[in-house]
């Protein structure tokens, strides 16, 4: 069996008396899609922030490619293949389509002409061509989600990490979202996706893990994992 891509090995993250992430341990294999549930306050962004390096975690390691990472910036992480999907922020919106893509690209080439090239692929892989010299403010919401997607993408990630870029989408929204990570994965790239919708998820992910008051209550296949009792309960009493 071939190494994991990515594990977290017993993270803790306490904000103050809070405690956020408690003891987790993952793992992702190359080439899997894996989602990462749970109800609201759970803890699953936390764990995409110490994965991507934006907070040191309080205690416990995080194993990317064979390399413990923990140490390391999110820029360097990024440098080695870890993508996420940016946060909005007001540069972004103020930028056109193709720029923004183009942010995303300079993590790997310092020559404008092949990050403008590799941004246009991007965005037509993601189906966004057409709208490459609009401002990203003149996106619809669904828009700005691929977008964050080709920004994430224009990095060359191994690992793609998305934070419910599915969420509150309308239902063909969410299908035309749905075939745009099938199609990440098909072209070599791991994905790890966050969503507090079960139903969205389910049908695209080989593995599911559910992360409930900042620990791993379940994990497995994404059938098993609907029917666990103890899922049932945690959704039931959120
Ligand atoms: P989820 O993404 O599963 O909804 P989060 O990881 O965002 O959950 O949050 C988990 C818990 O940690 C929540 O109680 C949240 O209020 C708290 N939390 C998250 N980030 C911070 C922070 N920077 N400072 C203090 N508390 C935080
Ligand atoms: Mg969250």
């Amino acid at each position: 069996m071939t190494a994991p891509l990515l594990e977290t090995r017993g993270v803790w993250q306490r904000f103050g008396g809070l405690v956020a992430n408690s003891d987790v341990s993952i793992s992702v294999g190359r080439g899997e899609i894996v989602g990462l549930i749970g109800p609201n306050g759970a803890g699953k962004s936390t764990l995409f922030n110490l994965i991507a390096g934006v907070l040191p975690p309080t205690q416990g390691s995080i194993i990317f490619n064979g390399e413990d990472v923990t140490a390391l910036p999110a820029a360097e992480r990024c440098q080695r293949g870890i993508g996420r999907t940016f946060q909005v922020v007001k540069s972004f919106e103020t930028m056109t389509v193709i720029d923004n893509v183009i942010v995303g690209a300079l993590v790997r080439t310092t020559v404008m002409r092949d990050a403008r090239r590799k941004a246009h692929q991007v965005l037509e892989f993601c189906g966004l061509g057409p709208r490459a010299d609009v401002l990203a403010s003149d996106l619809v919401p669904s828009e700005k989600r691929r977008l964050e997607v080709a920004r994430a993408l224009a990095t060359e990630p191994k690992l793609l990490l998305l934070d419910e870029v599915l969420t509150g989408l309308t239902p063909v929204e969410a299908k035309t979202g749905v075939e745009l990570v099938r199609k990440v994965r098909d072209s070599g790239i791991t994905v790890l996706m966050v969503e507090h919708v079960m139903e969205i998820v389910m049908p695209l992910v080989d593995r599911a893990i559910v992360l409930d008051l900042g620990k791993v209550l379940v994990e497995g296949k994404p059938a098993d994992v609907v029917r666990d009792p103890k899922v049932i309960t945690a959704y039931l009493g959120d």
